[in-house]
């Protein structure tokens, strides 16, 4: 008979570790306190599968970037200090993870995943799963300033696969930065764009074709149920949900089911998007774009134009905050006027599940049949289909198709 799995979350990592675990054979109950998949941080997201582009956060240069960036009403970083030693603690093993070797031995485990990842979706996309908006369509990381274009250029992830342009030649690639002020670009042609929520949807829907997987809305999952050091099903509105294996892929709120939650290294790092239409008259970029010094990104994700930016430590408040949001406005409009229409812009923030040293937690939770599928803040699309197979391999005993990876 087919093992019970529960998984706890219906984002993109919880959906995307529900459809490996099914074609692994298992039985599966996906339970989400929404009422619909996909309304957390997996909404309205970059859309960037930016697989070469995963070096961590927490980076040498960051800490005295980040001293100027506090001082500055624009940056694209805000701190506001709280009272919660979960901050503090995360803050303080953030500036541990800095050091150049954890970042480096970091950015090459994510690369292993993130290049994983790539490979599951696209083994998922010739089995048929489509209708997210995806698209080829490279990506250009675009730099206004000389000296971090030729740091860029020193640090290539994957130099067979990226290409340095120079102004001109940023320009030309693509009509839409026809005037934009970069001084370069490197140019990597096989990233890959879609849309995360519509992608959430797909994977609903394809689950629900396997007679093995109910998913569960409006259950939002109150405590893990034990038995010794085992972990036996889940309490959701009041009921059991009886399992074999418990995967816990809350994004950021996973702690708050663990015991010892707040030690759990992971904190919110908020971030926003503006979802501009792009009609007839406006001239979005196929390719998608980041601009490196303003920390922006922009892609054209099907009929839409979606700008995201910005990471915000203020606690657990996912709240839009007006100021934040008008500064994206502005600087979306600055570097790309007549990419999109702004004035009908929806506006959304999303709290990324993010771990100091950007690595996700992908693999066993302490208690015996508890999984662990989160952390993988400012990456989650990125790295879902990778995380969500290796933890179904792993918990059909396999060999996993690539060790070391949280
Ligand atoms: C501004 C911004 C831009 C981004 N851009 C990109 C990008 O371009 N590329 C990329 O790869 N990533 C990007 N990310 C990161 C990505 O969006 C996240 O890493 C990813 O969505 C996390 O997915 P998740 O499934 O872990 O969390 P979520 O999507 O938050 O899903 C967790 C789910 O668990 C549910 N839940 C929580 N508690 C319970 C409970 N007790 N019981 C039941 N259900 C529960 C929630 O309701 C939610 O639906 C971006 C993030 C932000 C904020």
């Amino acid at each position: 008979m087919a093992q019970k799995v529960c998984i706890i979350g219906a984002g993109v990592v919880g959906l995307a570790t529900a459809y490996a675990l099914v074609r692994e054979g298992f039985e599966v109950t996906v339970l989400e306190a929404r009422d619909q998949a996909g309304l957390e941080t997996s909404y309205a997201n970059g859309g960037q599968l930016s697989y070469r582009y995963v070096a961590p956060l927490a980076d040498r240069s960051v800490p005295l970037q980040a001293l100027g960036w506090l001082l500055r009403d624009d940056a694209p970083l805000r701190l506001r200090p709280r009272l919660d030693p979960q901050q503090w603690r995360w803050m303080l093993a953030f500036l541990g993870a800095c050091r150049r070797s954890v970042n480096q031995r970091n950015a090459a485990r994510l690369l292993r995943l993130a290049l994983f990842s790539q490979a599951t979706l696209t083994q998922w996309r010739e089995d048929g799963l489509e209708g997210f908006d995806w698209r080829r369509n490279g990506k250009l990381v675009a730099f206004r300033e000389a000296s971090s274009f030729q740091g860029a250029q020193r640090n290539l992830s994957d130099p067979a696969m990226q290409f340095v342009l120079d102004a001109r030649q940023c320009r030309e690639l693509d009509p839409a930065l026809a005037e934009t002020p970069f001084v370069g670009g490197i140019l990597t042609p096989d990233e890959e764009v879609a849309d995360c929520h519509l992608f959430c949807l797909r994977l609903v829907e394809r689950l629900l074709t396997y007679g093995s997987c109910r998913i569960r809305y409006a259950s939002p999952v109150s405590r893990l149920l034990m038995q010794g050091n085992a972990v036996k099903g889940v309490e959701a509105g009041g009921e059991t949900i009886e399992a074999e294996h418990v995967v816990l892929a809350a994004g950021y709120r996973s702690a708050t089911l663990l015991p010892d939650g707040p030690r759990l290294p992971l904190y919110p790092l908020k971030g926003y998007s503006l979802t501009a239409p792009i009609g007839p008259e406006h001239q979005a970029p196929t390719i998608s774009l980041t601009d490196y010094d303003r920390k922006v990104v922009f892609a054209g994700i099907g009929d839409r134009l979606r700008v995201a930016a910005m990471v915000d430590i203020v606690g657990f408040d996912p709240s839009l905050e007006p100021r934040r949001l008008a500064l994206l406005r502005t600087q979306a409009q600055d570097t790309l006027p007549r990419a999109g229409n702004y004035a009908a812009a929806s506006e959304w923030a999303g709290m990324r599940p993010a771990t100091p040293t950007g690595m996700p937690l992908v693999g066993p939770g302490g208690p015996r049949n508890l999984w662990f599928n989160l952390g993988h803040g400012a990456l989650g699309f990125t790295l879902a289909c990778g995380s969500g197979r290796l933890i179904a391999e792993r918990i059909a005993r396999r060999t996993p198709s690539i060790d070391d990876a949280g």
